[in-house]
């Protein structure tokens, strides 16, 4: 039976549902607070008229999992996937740029960890202890530092797996949940107590041509944005009700509105603590939770640089840069190097994130003081004067949700309070992986469950 579905929030999450839930003939209205779909994905039009835009929010989506490709491909996008020219990262400790050991998301396999000088050899003889340390593994969530601190050392933790996972969701990755934020620890975990020996059998069993880790679309995502935003225009059963705060009401039949039009059936893909203000009067305890789930903020610049400004090998994609090194800068993205598209003059065009759940205090500063921080920070990363010249600075408040021990519980307790609220689905970034391809799973899951 066709129905009326509400999708409230137009990034990548509520644009997936719109699209299965038309798809599966139902009438759709799509809200969102601003004037434009894409959530996250955005980008900024550099001045000048230069040819491409760059991303200010995500840049690439993993493609191990299958679900963007997947979309690209149904909007028509199949000989539009990229993958980055360069893929090789560095970690910046004591003046220099040091490669990653083999590893599993920074859990290093076995081997002498002293080697490419990122940890010292008291810090992997630390760590080699893991080989034979007793099973201490906890039957249930813990953090993954708590875990890679028993096993490895608290040196392995802060200059290898902290600055990798706590740079993906400007987390704090002492609190950051093994279960529910990084179920591929959770995996190593369960397959051997030895998580160095866990991460060179995975390693070993990789293939040995695994393609690209990552994928984009060529001219950027917003490409995918603008495809899924042209497949909704043209399908009569679709309407997308921009610069709409959507407020949701149940009526006594238990018949939903959402900003006074009536639906059958609502899928909320808003951040929580918005999905928390829209459900509290029906569900305070679900509201409570959803509340309860943290977010961190986040500053990216976009810095367009002279070709050669920082000497730097052109394979290199990026630089991570551990907490105990005390700056400001948690990671340099050499977008021109993954996208050299970006860049046809040759200027190094740079994206570089500022800031972490542990250290906000960037958000007190002028636009202005936040970039001049980028450039002394980069200066003394690359040992070079970094001049002024173009940069653009985009400020994620509370964008990036946090997945604490226990999350998985508290996803529960959302769901048990939510029950009674037939027709209503509560989903997005913060409900089962923030990135790209978990996302564009929940907009599907969505719609399964839904309609
Ligand atoms: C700086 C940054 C870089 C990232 N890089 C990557 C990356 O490279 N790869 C990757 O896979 N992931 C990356 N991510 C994560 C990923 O981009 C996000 O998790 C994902 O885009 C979230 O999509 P979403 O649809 O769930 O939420 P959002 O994109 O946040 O969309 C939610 C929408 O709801 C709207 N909204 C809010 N309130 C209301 C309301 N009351 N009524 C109507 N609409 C409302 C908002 O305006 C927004 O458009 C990055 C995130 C950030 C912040």
């Amino acid at each position: 039976m066709p129905k009326t579905v509400a999708v409230v929030g137009g990034g990548i999450t509520g644009i997936v549902a719109a699209l299965n839930a038309s798809a599966n003939g139902h009438t759709v209205h799509l809200f969102e607070r601003t004037d434009f779909i894409g959530g996250k994905i955005d980008e900024w039009i550099r001045p000048h008229g230069r040819a491409q835009s760059i991303p200010t929010g995500p840049d690439a989506f993993l493609a191990r999992r299958p679900e963007v490709a997947e979309l690209a491909i149904s909007l028509g996008l199949a000989n539009q996937l990229v993958s980055p020219a360069a893929g090789s990262a560095r970690i910046y400790r004591d003046g220099r740029l040091h490669p990653l050991p083999p590893s599993v998301l920074g859990v290093p396999a076995s081997g002498d960890l002293s080697q490419t000088g990122l940890i010292s050899a008291d810090g992997a003889a630390r760590a080699s202890l893991d080989l034979d340390a007793p099973d201490d593994h906890p039957n249930g969530d813990e953090s993954v530092g708590a875990m890679v601190r028993r096993r490895l050392g608290d040196e392995v933790h802060e200059y290898l797996v902290d600055p990798l996972l706590g740079g993906i969701n400007a987390g704090d990755s002492d609190r950051l949940s093994v279960v529910s934020g990084v179920p591929q620890l959770d995996v190593l975990r369960k397959k051997h107590t030895s998580l160095m020996t866990a991460a060179t059998q995975t390693l070993a069993a990789a293939p040995s041509n695994p393609g690209p880790v990552f994928q984009s679309i060529d001219g950027g995502l917003n490409r995918l944005i603008d495809a899924a935003e042209a497949e909704l225009g043209r399908r009569t059963n679709v309407s997308i009700h921009l610069s709409t705060s959507a407020e949701l009401t149940r009526g006594s039949d238990s018949a939903w509105a959402v900003s006074g039009i009536d639906t059958d059936e609502v899928i909320l893909t808003t951040p929580a603590g918005v999905t928390a203000d829209l459900i509290r009067t029906l569900a305070p305890a679900g509201a409570d939770e959803l509340e309860a789930i943290d977010y961190s903020s986040v500053a990216l610049t976009i810095l367009i640089l002279p070709p050669n400004t920082i000497d730097i090998d052109p394979a290199i994609s990026g630089v991570l840069v551990p907490r105990l090194c005390g700056l400001h800068v948690t990671a340099v993205s050499f977008a021109s190097h993954k996208w050299p598209d970006l860049a046809p003059d040759g200027s190094q065009i740079l994206r570089v994130s500022v800031g972490r759940r542990t250290d906000e205090r960037w958000s007190q500063l002028r636009d202005a003081e936040v970039i001049q921080l980028v450039r002394n920070d980069l200066s003394e990363i690359f040992g070079t004067i970094i001049p002024d010249g173009p940069a653009h600075l985009t400020r994620w408040m509370d964008s990036l949700p946090q997945y604490d021990v226990g999350h998985a519980e508290r996803i529960r307790a959302i769901d048990d309070a939510t029950r009674h609220l037939d027709g209503l689905v509560l989903t997005g970034a913060w409900r089962s992986g923030l990135g790209l391809p978990a996302c564009v799973a929940s907009g599907r899951a969505a719609t399964a469950k839904s309609t």
